[in-house]
C-alpha cells in the first residue's frame, strides 16, 4: 500500500534484531521464558513471542519440580510441535527426557461430530497454504524466455515483492512486509517467501525499491542477507528511510545501497533498467522499466495520477511518454489497491489546501495525527506553522524519525526554532501550538492513543483542542480508531477526520486513473499486482476495458511462476509454483513458522489450555494421588470443582487402565488416551475444546 501506515508502527516497528540469512535466528535467550510461571506463559497477551506448547510443557515440568522436587521421567505435550526442538531451548535450561517429540498431532479434537463442528473445522484449518512444497521440481528457465514471480503482495495488501528472471539474471522489485492479521495472532510481520531466490542467489543481480513505505521496504533487514545481499537501488529519500531503519539492525552487514534518479539507465546483469517518477503519498516514488529484447516490462510500484479535475497533469503525460519512447510495453504490472473505486482519486493538493484552511481558522491548540510516512503533508503543515508563527511539537518515534528524514533529504527547510520539545508546550498559549503525533490508527502505545486514555505524561486533551485525523482507517483498525475517537471526544475535543472533511487522500489510482495508464502504455500483456485477489480481478477488468484480450491477462497468486515465451509472443503460468509458505517475523525468530503454532495460538485464544499432571508409580502401576490440574483461559476452576474432580478421576483411571501392570510403558500411547478421554469429557461438560496437555511423571 500506501499511506496506510500499519497498526503497530510504534510498538511493532522496533526493529527486533534478526540474524541475516538465518531461519529461527534467536540471538538472545528470551528473557522471560524461564522467569515466568505457567500463568504468564499462557495468559500473556499474544502480542509478541513464540510460546508454542514446547514452552507449555516446559512450564508444566517446572511446576512439577517445584511441587514434588522429583523428576525421574517424562514430560511432553500430547500435541508436540514439529520442528520446535526441545534440546537447547531458551536460556539453556536442561530438558527432561522426552518421548518421541515428533509424534503426529493427535486427532482428538476433531473426533466429535456436533453442531460446533463447523466452527471447529474452521479453527483446525491451516490459515495459509501448506508449506510442504520443497519437493516440487521447478523446471529451469529456457534461454530466451522471461520468468516473473510475484513472491508476495498479490493475495494481500502488503509484503510486496516481485522478481523478473532472464538468462542468468534476476532483478527483484521491492521487499515489503505485511502486518499480522486474525490468522497470525502474535506475529510481528509476514514476509514474502524468498526461497526461490535463496536457491538462485548467484543470479540475483539487484533489488530495486520503488518507494519508502514499509509494505515495500520492511522486509529488507530480514531478507537481503538470505538472497546474497545484492546491490539495492532506489531514489534518494527511499534510501534515507531504508538506512534509518537499518540502524536498528546494527548486527547486519552493511547494505550496498545505490541511489538512482529517474533518468538513469542501469545495467543489472542481463538487464538494462530505467525508472520513471510516479505520484504517490511519499516523495521519490518511482516505477521501473526493465528492458528486454521483446519490449519493456513496466512495474508501476504504488501510484496515482496527479490531475486537475480528472485530467492528468503535463508532468504525468511527459513521464508516461518517456516509458513508451523507443520501445513497446511487453508487460505491465500495476498497483491494484484502489481500482475498485470509481473516477479519480482525490488530489493531495486539495487535501493540503483544506488542512491549511483548518489550521488558519482554528483558535485553540491543533493536534494532527497522520501517517508518519506522509512526508509531504508533514512538511506542508510545518511550513504553514512557520508562516503563522506557530510552534511545532513532535511526538511519537516514527514521527520524529520521518521529520528527521524530511530534513536530511532537503524536503523540510523550516527553521529549527519552529520546533519545541513537548515538555515546553505549556510555556506557549494553546493557539500557538500544533502537535504532530502518531496514533491515528488507534495504535495502543502511540502518542494520541495515550492522550485519549489519559496516560500521556504531557499531552492532556481539553475542550478547546482541535484534533485532525489526517488519514484513512486501515482495514482491521476500525475498532481501535472508534475507541480513539470515543475517548478523545469524551474529553471534549473537536474531531476533524476524512469522513467529515477532505483531510486525507489515498495514494492509489482509482478506476479511471488506472484506465488512463493502461491506455497510455498499451502493453501487450498485463499482470495486476498489489492487492487482494478481488482487487486484482477488478484490475483485470480495466485491462479488458482498455482492449486487452483475455489470454494476454494473467492474474497471479503468490509464488505462481509466469513465463513470457516464444520471443515475447505468449504468456503462460506453469503448473509448478515457487515455495510460497508463510515467512513470519515472530519475536526474534524469522522463518517459516509452523502453521501448527498459529493454530495453537488461535485455539488458546478461543478455548484456553488444560494441563493434567499425573504421577505414576511404575512399580505398582498406580497413580500415586489425584492428578494436578493447571488451566488457563478455559473455565474458572474455583467454580468448576465438580468438573475438575471428574477430570482428575478420569485421568487417573485412564493412566492406570492403559498401564495395566505392564513393565514396558509406552508413555506416548498412555498420554494419547488421556488426552482423548479428558478432551471428550471437557467437551461434553462445557462445549469447549481447550488444548489438553497430559503430563505423566514416573517414580
Ligand atoms: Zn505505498
Amino acid at each position: 500500500m500506501n499511506d496506510e501506515q500499519p497498526k503497530k508502527i510504534e510498538g511493532g516497528d522496533k526493529g527486533l534484531p534478526a540474524q541475516a540469512g538465518g531461519y529461527s535466528a534467536r540471538r538472545f535467550p528470551r528473557k522471560d521464558s524461564n522467569a515466568r510461571g505457567p500463568r504468564s506463559a499462557v495468559t500473556r497477551s499474544a502480542n509478541r513471542g513464540n510460546y508454542g506448547s514446547h514452552h507449555n510443557s516446559q512450564h508444566a515440568t517446572q511446576g512439577f519440580r517445584r511441587h514434588d522436587g522429583v523428576v525421574t521421567s517424562a514430560v511432553t505435550s500430547a500435541r508436540p510441535q514439529h520442528g520446535q526442538g526441545t534440546s537447547s531451548g531458551q536460556g539453556g535450561r536442561p530438558q527432561h527426557r522426552t518421548f518421541k517429540n515428533e509424534a503426529p498431532r493427535t486427532s482428538t479434537r476433531v473426533k466429535h461430530s456436533t453442531g460446533r463442528e463447523k466452527a471447529d473445522s474452521r479453527r483446525m484449518m491451516a490459515p495459509y497454504p501448506a508449506r510442504n512444497q520443497e519437493n516440487i521440481i521447478i523446471p529451469p528457465l529456457k534461454d530466451g524466455d522471461i520468468r516473473i514471480i510475484a513472491l508476495g503482495g498479490v493475495e494481500e495488501v502488503g509484503r510486496n515483492m516481485t522478481m523478473i528472471e532472464y538468462k542468468n539474471s534476476i532483478v527483484v522489485i521491492d521487499a515489503g512486509l505485511q502486518f499480522r492479521d486474525d490468522n497470525t495472532p502474535g506475529v510481528d510481520y509476514i514476509l514474502a517467501n524468498t526461497k526461490y531466490l535463496e536457491d538462485r542467489k548467484d543470479k540475483v543481480k539487484a533489488v530495486v525499491i520503488t518507494h519508502g513505505h514499509l509494505d515495500h521496504t520492511g522486509g529488507i533487514p530480514y531478507l537481503m542477507g538470505k538472497i546474497g545481499n545484492p546491490p539495492l537501488y532506489s531514489r534518494n529519500l527511499t534510501t534515507l528511510m531504508i538506512r534509518k531503519r537499518q540502524e536498528e539492525f546494527s548486527h547486519l552487514p552493511p547494505l550496498d545501497i545505490r541511489i538512482v534518479e529517474k533518468n538513469d539507465r542501469i545495467t543489472m546483469g542481463d538487464f538494462k533498467v530505467r525508472f520513471f517518477a510516479v505520484t504517490h503519498t511519499i516523495p521519490d516514488a518511482m516505477g521501473i522499466i526493465v528492458e528486454t529484447p521483446y519490449g519493456n516490462i513496466v512495474h508501476t510500484g504504488d501510484l496515482k495520477l496527479d490531475h486537475v479535475d480528472g485530467v492528468p497533469t503535463m508532468e504525468e503525460e511527459d513521464e508516461f511518454d518517456k516509458i513508451t519512447k523507443g520501445s513497446n510495453t511487453l508487460l505491465l504490472m500495476a498497483d491494484s489497491t484502489n481500482v475498485e473505486r470509481p473516477g479519480y482519486s482525490f488530489p493531495e493538493r486539495t487535501v493540503l489546501k483544506n488542512i491549511e484552511d483548518i489550521i488558519r481558522n482554528t483558535q485553540g491548540r491543533i493536534i494532527v495525527a497522520t501517517f508518519a510516512s506522509l512526508l509531504e503533508r508533514l512538511v506542508k503543515i510545518i511550513d504553514i506553522a512557520e508562516i503563522l508563527g506557530k510552534k511545532i511539537v513532535l511526538d511519537g518515534r516514527s514521527m520524529k524519525n520521518n521529520v528527521d528524514i524530511a530534513r536530511e533529504s532537503g524536503l523540510l527547510k523550516a527553521s529549527l526554532e519552529t520546533f519545541i520539545p513537548i515538555e515546553d508546550m505549556e510555556k506557549y498559549p494553546p493557539d500557538r501550538i500544533i502537535l504532530l503525533v502518531t496514533g491515528a490508527q488507534g495504535d495502543e502505545f502511540a502518542s494520541l492513543m495515550r492522550a485519549a486514555n489519559k496516560s500521556h505524561k504531557y499531552l492532556k486533551i481539553n475542550k478547546r483542542d482541535v484534533i485532525l485525523l489526517s488519514s484513512s482507517v486501515v482495514p482491521g483498525n476500525e475498532r481501535s480508531v472508534q475507541k480513539l475517537k470515543d475517548n478523545l471526544s469524551r474529553q471534549g475535543a473537536h474531531l476533524i477526520h476524512y469522513e467529515n472533511a477532505k483531510v486525507h487522500s489515498s495514494g492509489h489510482a482509482h478506476h479511471d486513473e488506472s484506465l488512463w495508464i493502461h491506455r497510455k502504455l498499451a502493453s501487450r500483456f498485463f499482470m495486476p499486482v498489489h492487492g487482494y485477489h478481488y482487487m486484482l480481478r477488478c484490475h483485470a477488468d480495466i485491462a479488458r476495458e482498455a482492449g486487452l484480450p483475455d489470454e494476454n491477462i494473467i492474474i497471479p497468486d503468490n509464488g505462481m511462476i509466469i513465463e513470457i515465451q516464444e520471443e515475447g509472443k505468449k504468456i503462460v503460468s506453469l503448473k509448478e509454483t515457487a515455495p510460497r509458505g508463510l515467512v513470519l517475523v515472530d519475536g526474534f525468530s524469522v522463518g517459516d513458522m509452523q502453521e501448527v503454532v498459529l493454530r495453537d495460538r488461535q485455539m488458546l485464544s478461543q478455548d484456553g489450555i488444560f494441563v493434567v499432571i499425573a504421577t505414576l508409580d511404575v512399580s505398582t502401576g498406580k497413580v500415586t494421588k489425584s492428578p494436578d490440574v493447571i488451566s488457563r483461559g478455559f473455565v474458572y476452576l474455583r467454580e468448576s470443582q465438580d468438573l475438575l474432580r471428574q477430570a482428575r478421576f478420569l485421568a487417573k483411571k485412564t493412566v492406570e487402565d492403559m498401564v495395566g501392570g505392564s513393565k514396558e510403558i509406552d508413555f506416548d500411547y498412555v498420554k494419547d488416551h488421556v488426552t482423548d478421554a479428558v478432551a471428550r469429557l471437557l467437551f461434553q461438560e462445557t462445549a469447549k475444546r481447550p488444548i489438553v496437555i497430559p503430563v505423566i511423571l514416573s517414580i
